[in-house]
């Protein structure tokens, strides 16, 4: 893959890179952007039709026995019959020309832009111009890539290595990746590498108006460990609610989630706020929104909060779950980047533009040198229901991107559990035996993302904590993404009956963590990787992240190693 990408970069002028890495990962613009071609299957079968000159039952029948809209453009229009008008007032356009990635972007830019009244047949006409404009090959990728399914399977590690080898050597991927984390958009990052070199990337900053990757925590077993390596300590409360990431410029307010999208449209009340109580021109604030109970002012469960997610009814559960905002960092303010500044200095200025009111306030912390202070601040939150703590270094910046120790999670662990639940990427799925073989699922093989490599690798199957209608929900999930074959970034010794692509992640917890030659994540060179023992479904499937924001194999490690230490 790093082969024919860095092959592939080499030839790409400095107004083309952005555009190819778009498309090699089935996109038009940066995720965040959050931009799609609007086009369905159904709607790319007339298109296809209108292009090959058959009919629309033609095309439907030879894509009900391929399955890949790809391979029925491509067979299609290899026997290519004059194009008929849809009606007799239509004339027959002559096809664009389609001869460079420029000009292809551009078209496919028009058809996910094009919208409005009369917008679903502009749609069709301008695929179906662009499918005549190509030969057949071609035709199959552009397909594929106009309905959403060109799975290339090319991760953003993957694609930084390769930019890397291409431009500047492989020494040069960790300032890449440095760039990539402020901005979130490969695209930029390769642009800006052709057209101003490496110093041009070391220049890019963060903005207001452009997501930063979050910063993640590590874990650790004690409060003595935390002290250990900080000798000071900033000690906050840890909300179990759901992470924002809130840009604020010119009078208005843009939010983005955990796995970096645009989640304004959810929290009405809390970009209000921001408006209204904010001492700034320009912000970018972290926090964890949190729904609470008016009445008895308590914190109420994730469970509730993440139900802001059902788009439809925003204002009904803006009035009966109100949610509060705890605000905890500051990295950005009136045009000046300040993840270099020590957390400590953020977060003074933090408490500067904050007026406190009934939505926002900043998240509860305090500072000791003390591992009983940090013992007893634990066993408070937990007392009032939080999940735990967030410890942070009082003198780091803001890693953008980065699970590092700058910041610590402690959370509540159970005896005979592993220590934290983990979130792992469904790579496959098993058919039900028994009473479950009526659903056609009876577990699911789950892996955790390998940074280094990019590759998802197995450590466990999982069959219990679903309940039938979470069976059957998971199964009619996966299924939109079944594939014949395992997925290129999954490595598993296990054959699953249904491989999926790896993209849902699910909240998992299990007993403990043994070594086992059945899994493949962590594997040493005897073969021996890390296998869950009992895990179990806990009833959450995590949106919020992406495949890659999964548990990762160093996080297995280290859950491994932190194993029968004691609760802090
Ligand atoms: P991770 O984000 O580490 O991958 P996760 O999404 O499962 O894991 P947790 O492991 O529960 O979340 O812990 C980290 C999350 O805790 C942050 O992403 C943030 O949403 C939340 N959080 C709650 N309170 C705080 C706080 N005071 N400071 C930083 N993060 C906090």
């Amino acid at each position: 893959m790093f082969d024919i990408l860095a092959d592939l970069f080499r030839q790409a002028a400095p107004d083309e890179i952005d555009k190819i890495i778009y498309l090699s990962q089935g996109q038009l613009l940066p995720p965040y952007r959050g931009l799609e071609t609007g086009m369905s299957a159904k709607l790319m079968l007339r298109a296809v039709a209108d292009a090959s000159g058959h009919s629309v039952a033609e095309v439907e029948k030879a894509y009900d026995n391929s399955g890949d809209m790809g391979d029925t453009a491509e067979k299609l229009l290899s026997a290519r019959r004059p194009r008929q008008p849809v009606s007799l007032f239509d004339a027959i356009s002559e096809p664009p020309r389609a001869e460079t990635v420029g000009e292809v972007y551009a078209i496919l830019m028009e058809i996910a832009r094009t919208s409005g009244a009369g917008s679903v047949e502009r749609k069709i006409s301008l695929t179906s111009d662009l499918l005549s404009a190509v030969s057949p090959v071609e035709a199959k990728h552009i397909s594929r890539f106009v309905v959403g399914k060109l799975r290339l399977g090319v991760g953003d590690p993957t694609v930084l290595e390769a930019l890397a080898i291409t431009h500047g050597g492989r020494e040069h991927k960790q300032e890449l990746e440095r760039a990539y984390n402020n901005c979130c958009d490969l695209g930029l990052v390769a642009t800006t590498l052709l057209s101003a070199g490496m110093d041009g990337v070391n220049r890019m900053h963060i903005r207001a108006g452009t997501p930063i990757r979050m910063a993640l925590c590590e874990r650790v077993s004690s409060a003595d460990e935390i002290i250990a390596r900080m000798g000071s300590a900033a000690v906050e409360a840890k909300y179990d609610g759901f992470r924002i990431q809130a840009h604020i410029t010119g009078g208005d307010v843009e939010m983005f989630s955990r796995n970096l999208e645009r989640t304004t449209g959810m929290f009405p009340e809390i970009a209000e706020a921001l408006l209204a109580h904010l001492k700034a021109e320009s912000a970018v604030i972290e926090g964890e929104a949190m729904a609470f109970d008016e009445i008895t002012g308590e914190l109420l469960p994730f469970q509730v909060t993440i139900q802001r997610k059902r788009k439809h009814d925003i204002g009904e559960m803006a009035e009966k779950f109100p949610l509060r905002f705890y605000a905890f960092d500051l990295l950005y303010l009136n045009g000046e980047d300040l993840t270099g500044l020590p957390f400590v200095e953020r977060r003074n200025l933090l408490e500067s533009v904050i007026v406190p009111n009934s939505v926002i306030t900043t998240s509860e912390m305090f500072i000791t040198e003390r591992p009983e202070e940090i013992t007893r601040a634990f066993e408070s939150a937990i007392g009032r229901g939080l999940e735990g703590l967030v410890v942070k270094r009082p003198d780091s910046g803001y890693t953008a991107g980065a699970r590092n120790f700058n910041w610590i999670k402690l959370k509540r662990s159970y005896r005979a559990e592993l220590s934290d639940s983990v979130d792992l990427c469904i790579v496959g799925y098993f058919l039900g035996r028994g009473s479950r073989a009526k659903f056609g699922i009876g577990g699911v093989l789950a892996a955790v993302y390998d940074e280094e490599a990019d590759m998802f690798r197995t450590v466990t199957k999982i069959g219990s904590g679903f309940s039938e209608d979470e069976l059957a929900d998971i199964k009619k999930m996966l299924d939109v993404t079944a594939l014949s074959h395992r997925h290129p970034r999954v490595d598993s010794a296990i054959e699953a009956d249904v491989w999926v692509e790896p993209r849902h992640v699910i909240k998992v917890t299990a007993d403990e963590l043994t070594r086992s030659q059945l899994h493949t994540a962590g594997r040493d060179e005897t073969g021996t990787g890390f296998a869950l023992r009992f895990p179990r479904f806990v009833g959450e499937l995590r949106t919020d992240k992406r495949p890659e924001d999964a548990t990762t194999v160093r996080e297995i490690v280290r859950l491994y190693e932190m194993q029968g230490a004691a609760a802090p």
